[in-house]
């Protein structure tokens, strides 16, 4: 069998996508979210579903535990586990911000923490974060969220640094506009109506399967090629 893959936010998005992609690709997988039906929904072969919250370490380690037990070493974590709610900060409510912080950067860190220490263990070992286009440029309304993401960017280049002496990869792929049910965190539908349109106008979002596909392929290189950035977006799209 092949190495086991860990991928978080797998219920929905481009967590799903990438759980599709690797299972077609013969790979055994834990899934990590809150929602368990929607991942059990996917009937893929050799995967456990976990319903884990990203902020819950104990949990996080023992379905890790749980599925090195079934398939062996986790030789892949994506941490794609992601939340955005697009607000002017003059009105954002903090439990906000503070959500897409524990989600998206000390999420990321969480899970990390729970595997990091085993690749270096065994010398090996591939991390894949999930950053953005957002994580690159600025948007209006986008404060909390680009805080996020620039953030995970830098967290990536700084555990490269970390990984480099014991052979443990870390990339980070950045995408663009993707169909998901991302924009479900954000409540002001103005700001809602401006990102659809916004999306029209360059030509349509990019497919969850493409950024799966990105992913896949930055896993498939021989260890010694790390690609280190993979931003990936709409033609159309330009920061
Ligand atoms: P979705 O909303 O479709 O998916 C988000 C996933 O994260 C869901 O599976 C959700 O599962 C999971 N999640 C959220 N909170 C938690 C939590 N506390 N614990 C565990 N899992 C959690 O959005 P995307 O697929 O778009 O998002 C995936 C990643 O891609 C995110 O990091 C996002 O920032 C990034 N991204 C998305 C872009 C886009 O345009 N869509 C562009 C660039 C980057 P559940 O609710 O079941 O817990």
């Amino acid at each position: 069998m092949k190495n086991l893959i860990v991928i978080t936010g797998a219920s929905s998005g481009i967590g799903r996508a990438t759980a599709k992609k690797f299972s077609s690709e013969g790979y055994p997988l834990l899934l990590i979210a809150r929602r368990l039906d929607a991942m059990l929904d996917l009937r893929l072969p050799n995967t456990l579903c976990k319903s884990v919250d990203v902020s819950d370490i104990p949990n996080l380690k023992s379905a890790v535990g749980a599925a090195e037990a079934e398939y062996g070493l986790v030789d892949l974590l994506v941490n794609n586990a992601g939340y955005m709610n697009l607000e002017s900060t003059a009105i954002q409510s903090p439990i906000e911000w503070q959500k897409q912080f524990d989600v998206n950067c000390v999420g990321l860190l969480n899970m990390t923490s729970v595997i990091f220490p085993r690749m270096i263990e065994r010398k090996g070992g591939t991390i894949v974060n999930i950053g953005s286009t957002a994580g690159k440029n600025t948007s209006e309304f986008h404060t909390a969220y680009n805080g996020t993401k620039f953030a995970v960017h830098a967290m990536t280049e700084a555990l490269r640094r970390e990984g480099q002496p014991h052979k443990v990869r870390v990339s980070l792929v950045a995408p663009g506009l993707t169909e998901t049910d991302l924009s479900s965190g954000t409540n002001n539908l103005n700001i809602l109506n401006d990102r659809e349109e916004y999306k029209a106008n360059i030509g349509g979002a990019l497919n969850a399967e493409t950024v799966a596909e990105a992913i896949l392929f930055i896993y498939q290189q021989p260890h010694n090629v790390c690609i280190r950035d993979l931003t990936i977006a709409p033609t159309g799209q330009i920061a």
